[in-house]
């Protein structure tokens, strides 16, 4: 089997998704997004494909940006220009805070394939940099706008497989790992131990272990509303079914929706009736503990208030009266219902049975309300 962070993640959000675009290979829309990311990549494996320790100037990053664009996903040309041109300034600023200490990358959009235990592993690496001193830094590059918190690059799973990578194919053990977010221009970097490489190997492990038991739910996650899969997805299909043209409908469709829509009605109806005989309650409860009344009348019907003790066993006190009966270990065993059986039998004596019964103590004291209706004479 072959897995790369991309599936492996795939399936950690969600399955189905998995199943979808590994297995069923069903095609998918080309974002802006993507197209977007790849381009800067482009130019930025550009910027750094040189022989020796000197940046290209600027312009020729920018011109190289231009004859790499991908043009697909963009709605039209203006909102195409528009990223055009983020992606130069973006570039621009990247350019000018790492000109300055420059240096020619030990491993450029570097493909790796790792034969592990029983399945490869294979991704590209974006790049990555000899430290001063004995130590290496991978750095992929991000294109998402927003930081995320330290934590979660503390445990990103994408640079733990190229830290794997790293080991497998050169034999090294990386220093620092580095998500570069080209956008904000931020590095955000952390390392990995050997435990968190073993953990990440079982990760592995088990996720393949899912994917041959042939378990692809459908997992809902923050990425569903922009999953290309929506229209085959057993928690989405029923939206497109619904958009389809009435001639394809079937008459079910219509009823479904029907049924749907009653459901819906009710189920707020009887929130908002839950609600009112909540305040009810609370408006009878009051009025029967002011006046001392247990029961109303009205012409409708009577309410019967009883009240509920919950209560249990001081254990002190049980112990105090059980242990010298030789009782006290069985009772510790067993639970209430045994307790309650001891107590039912003819092991205690009834001044006995008294005593415990005087160990009770009250926890909680609820009231209940019943009602009877009066039926109308017809
Ligand atoms: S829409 Fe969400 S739940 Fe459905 S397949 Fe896509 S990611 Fe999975």
């Amino acid at each position: 089997m072959k897995l790369s962070f991309s599936s492996i993640s795939s399936y950690q959000n969600c399955p189905l998704s998995y199943k979808f675009a590994y297995l069923d290979k069903l095609p998918r829309k080309r974002s802006p997004q993507l197209s977007f990311g790849s381009s800067i990549h482009a130019a930025l494996a550009h910027l750094y494909n040189v022989s020796l320790p000197k940046p290209p100037p600027l312009e020729d990053v920018l011109n190289h940006l231009e004859k790499v664009w991908e043009r697909d996903g963009y709605q039209d040309e203006t909102e195409e220009k528009l990223y055009l041109e983020d992606a130069k300034r973006i570039l621009t600023n990247f350019y000018h805070t790492n000109v300055g200490d420059f240096r020619v990358p030990v491993a450029l959009e570097q493909k790796f394939k790792v034969k592990m235990d029983g399945y490869t592993l294979a991704g590209i690496i974006d790049r990555m940099d000899k430290l001063p001193g004995e130590g290496y830094e991978i750095i992929d590059y991000k294109t998402s706008r927003r930081l995320p918190p330290k934590s979660r690059v503390d445990e990103d799973l994408q640079l733990s497989i190229y830290h794997l990578a790293a080991q497998e194919v050169w034999g090294i053990e990386p220093e620092k790992l580095t998500l570069y977010f080209i956008i904000p221009n931020q590095k955000m970097s952390t390392s990995r131990t050997k435990k968190d490489i073993e953990r990440i190997k079982v990760l592995i492990q088990e996720t393949i272990e899912d994917i041959q038991s042939q378990k692809f739910e459908a997992r809902e996650n923050p990425l569903c509303p922009w999953c290309d899969f929506q229209a085959h997805c057993p928690l989405y299909k029923h939206k497109f079914l619904k958009e389809a043209p009435p001639e394809e409908k079937e008459t079910t469709d219509t009823q479904i929706e029907e049924v749907v829509n009653e459901y819906v009605g009710l189920k707020s109806q009887s929130r908002q009736i839950n609600e009112r005989l909540d305040e009810l309650q609370v408006i009878i409860h009051d009025y029967c503990e002011s006046h001392g009344l247990s029961r109303l009348y009205s012409d409708k019907g009577i309410i019967s208030r009883s009240q509920r003790v919950i209560a249990s066993y001081n254990m002190e006190k049980l112990r105090d009266i059980l242990e010298p009966l030789g009782l006290w270990e069985k009772t510790l065993k067993v639970d209430a219902k045994s307790l309650k059986e001891i107590l039912e039998s003819d092991v205690l004596e009834e001044e006995v049975k008294r005593m415990i019964e005087t160990t009770k103590e009250v926890e909680e004291i609820t009231y209940a309300l019943y009602v009877r209706e009066i039926q109308k004479e017809p």
